[in-house]
Order: C-alpha cells, then structure tokens, then sequence
C-alpha cells in the first residue's frame, strides 16, 4: 500500500484557514497561564492572520539558488553531538531533483529550554542580534529579558521574501510552530511574517504533549513541580552543574542558561545546592518538561498556537514502535518507554486534557476510525483509541500528527511508510505520514544508527522541498 491519502475534508470542509479563525483569548481550563505571548507584545499590534497570498501568484522567491534549510534539534539537542548539517548532505546526492547542494543550517537552541526561549533564541540564531525573550515573559519567569549576543547571525536576510525550509525533530517540531506562532504575533516586529517559514516538516514531534513526561518525574496533579526521586530531577541537576560551569564548558554542553544567572560567575556553591533540592528553572512554567505536559499543550491551543498559515508547506513523519498485540504488524521490539505510554493511566491526570473531555471524545474518535484503521492500528480497543497509546518510544501518535484536534485544524493522513516520492504539495495543510518499524531516534545522525528511515527520508524530503520552490519559481 502506498501514499493512500486520506483526506479529513468531509467534516474539514467546514473548516476556516487561520486567516478566518479568531484566537481564543484564554484557556479556562487550567487558569494559570493565559497567553503569555498574546499580552507580551504591548508594543505590536494584534495576531496577524496569513496574508492569504497563493503560492503561486502571491509569494515570490528572489533567489535562484535552493532556499537552506534550518535544522532544528530535539530534547537535549545540541550542536556538535551529531553532525546533522554533514549527514543530510551524505545524503543529497539521492535526491532526484536537487541541481545544487542546499545549505543546512543547525542553530544552537536551549536543549531543555522551553519552547517560548527555544524559539526566540533560534530567531536570533538566525537574524543576528541580542536574543530578547520579551519583557512581560521575563518578568513572568523571573529571567533577564535579554540573553546572549549573537554577533552572527547564520541567515541575517531572511525575511518574506527569503523564507526558509525548517525541519524539526522532537521538540524541534514545537519549537518552530511556537517561532511560527510568534512571527505571527508580532512579537519580534512588525518586518517579521509567518510566511518567512515556507515549510514545516516535523519528525517525531510532541505537538500536543506526551505522557512520557509524567513517566519521567513531571506530577501527574501540580505540574510543573517534578518528584524528587525520578529521571526529571536527576536530569535537573546534571544541568544546573552544565549551566554552573557554562563559562568553562564546550559549545556541546550549552545549555543556554545566559538569561538565568546560573553560572559559578552569578552564584556561590550553596545556591547551586539550593537548586539541586529544588530547581526554579526545571519546575517552572518555563522548561521543557512543563511545555511537554498535556496541560501546556491545551494552554498553547486555546491561545491560537498551532493553526496553518496558508502560505506554509506542512508535513509531519510520525513513527510507530510495536506494542506486543501488534507485533505481527509491526516485526520491532518495544522498549519500556514505549509500555509505560502504552499504559499510562491518564485518568490520573489533573487537570483532566482536552481530549479526556467528554464533548472531546465525541468528535475525535469516530473521524479518526478511518485512519486508524489505514494505520494499520487496527480498531479501537478503547474510548480514547490506540493513538494515544501507540507510539514511538516517547510520543504518542496523535501528538505526532500536528498541533490541535484533526476537526480543528487542516490535514491530510498517509499511511505506509516507504517514502516513495509523491510529493502532496498544498500549503496550509498538514500532510501526515505514518512509518512503521521507525522509533524516537530513527533520524538522529549516528554511524552506528544510520538506517534505511534516514535514507529514505532524506532524498524524499529534499525532493519534496524542490517541488515546493518550483511551484513559486
Ligand atoms: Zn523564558
Ligand atoms: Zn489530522
């Protein structure tokens, strides 16, 4: 079977692009949080929809040569560990169409940062310029508003009519979805636009969260408070000595921790120890963790976070490791992790997430039958479906699939997994590609892990960027 699309238009028919939809304004929810980004911007004006401009008459590259793209890492991502900028280019030779090497540009970003200070550090890691993560986030967060220099930026001329590729793995996904959101939202200027990211492709991706993150130490009642015995805290304080010996540290274990004065020049000993009991940065509303919780996911939704623009180029690789009662589908061993969100009792959760919620249930589940079926999943076995229980070792699936519920936002679902090259080139909707036997880590550049998912995906990948830049051309 292969590339059978799916299309979800016989209730998507109905639905509005972001440029009709009106942002929500609060999440009632959770309470705590209401759109940090929204109310930052004093000094811009409201969200601004997509200029609806058709790639083919509205959108005009002024370059010839391949639009680069930026690489954006996962959890713990950084620079210097994996060559990812050499491995993609190992493989651009493969690729059908490709007349010249496109750049590859793999930003530093926080590794366990949260998505708000991922994004705006990619933004400068990309224009150049002091990384300013907004006055009223910083007040919030308790951070400098102001982090490093980046005296360089690595693509200073990107704009509306330079946009760029981006592809993000893991969090890298919602990572550039928040940067999308904020270019959007004016919040690094009114020059700035969310068509300057012509394309998405997303690899793994949390969108909405993943209930690994509460396996690993997040509370499953008052997050973002972290169990004192558990993975998550552990991890806390591997990087708070990273972030108290930053000066002296390689770019490999930068932790980006600029903006929290955390460093052995800002505090003493006996601060650092304070923070191994109890850390302000990891069991704050500003970490990674907390923006992987179910309850950050619904916060960033009900702000609006998340809708197409319909000048971008969306597509999402969602992988699926086996679970034993689907294990003469799928011949690949599953790891603990990938039991523990199998299992995972999300009943336990408090704030109960959107999709537990009975009007919730109602409209996700039976659309979804189709494609779960198309899936190969088989049918449901519970109310929720197996997409919130099949994963690929740290994501569920439908958290892999796009931000928002499918009756929510624009997609198309494929399923098969074997890349062959036909390309679905829409912008403003979100093309959904299921591989089976690929896991978390499927695409993370290794000469041990080097697998026929990186070569196949690749070339395909590079094919499909090159439709895209023929069709503006
Ligand atoms: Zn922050
Ligand atoms: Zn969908």
């Amino acid at each position: 079977m292969s590339w059978l699309p799916r299309s979800y238009l016989q209730f998507g028919d109905t639905l509005q692009s972001e440029s009709s939809q009106s942002p929500p304004t609060s999440n009632s929810s959770t309470g705590h949080l209401s759109c940090p980004q929204t109310s930052e911007n004093t000094l811009s004006s409201p969200p601004r929809p997509s200029a609806g401009l058709c790639p083919q008459s509205g959108l005009e590259l002024v370059e010839d040569e391949p639009i680069p793209i930026v690489l954006v890492q996962g959890f713990l991502g950084t620079p210097g560990v994996f060559s990812w900028d050499n491995h993609v280019y190992k493989h651009h030779s493969t690729s059908e169409n490709s007349g010249s090497r496109r750049q590859v540009i793999v930003p530093s970003v926080g590794p366990v940062s949260s998505l708000h200070d991922r994004a705006c550090e990619l933004f400068y890691a990309l224009v150049g310029g002091i990384v300013d993560y907004g006055i009223k986030h910083s007040i919030l967060h308790k951070h400098d508003r102001y982090g490093r220099h980046v005296s360089d930026g690595l693509y200073p001329r990107w704009s509306k009519l330079r946009p760029l590729h981006f592809v993000g793995h893991s969090i890298g996904g919602p990572t550039i979805i928040k940067l999308q959101y904020l270019l959007a939202q004016g919040f690094f200027g009114e020059e700035y636009h969310p068509d300057m990211i012509l394309s998405l492709s997303a690899v793994c991706a949390p969108f909405r969260g993943t209930q690994l993150v509460y396996t690993l130490g997040e509370s499953t009642t008052s997050a973002p408070a972290v169990r004192f015995i558990s993975v998550g805290n552990f991890l806390a304080k591997v990087v708070h000595v990273l972030a108290y010996l930053s000066p002296i540290l390689p770019a490999a274990l930068d932790v980006h921790a600029d903006a929290r004065r955390l460093s052995y020049h800002d505090i003493g000993l006996r601060e650092l120890l304070k923070h191994f009991w109890r850390s302000d940065w990891a069991e704050s509303h500003d970490a990674a963790p907390f923006d992987m919780t179910f309850e950050a996911s619904d916060d960033r939704e009900a702000c609006g976070e998340g809708v197409v623009y319909s000048n971008t180029f969306y597509r999402s690789y969602v992988s699926i490791t086996v679970f034993p009662r689907f294990s003469h589908l799928i011949p690949f061993e599953a790891g603990p992790s990938t039991s523990a969100i199998r299992d995972f009792d999300f009943d336990a959760l408090v704030p109960k997430p959107s999709f537990c919620a009975s009007d919730a249930k109602a409209s996700n589940t039976a659309p979804l039958e189709e494609v779960r079926l198309e899936a190969g999943l088989g049918p449901s076995s519970n109310f929720l479906g197996d997409e919130y229980r099949l994963n690929d070792g740290v994501v569920p699936v439908f958290s892999q699939w796009h931000p928002l519920q499918c009756s929510a936002t624009s997609c198309q679902h494929y399923s098969d997994g074997h890349y062959q090259y036909k390309p679905f080139v829409q912008p403003g909707v979100w093309a959904v590609t299921t591989t089976h036997g690929s896991n978390h880590l499927s695409l993370i550049p290794s000469p041990i892990w080097g697998s026929s998912f990186q070569k196949s995906f690749w070339p395909e990948l590079l094919c499909w960027l090159d439709e895209i830049e023929k069709r503006l051309r």
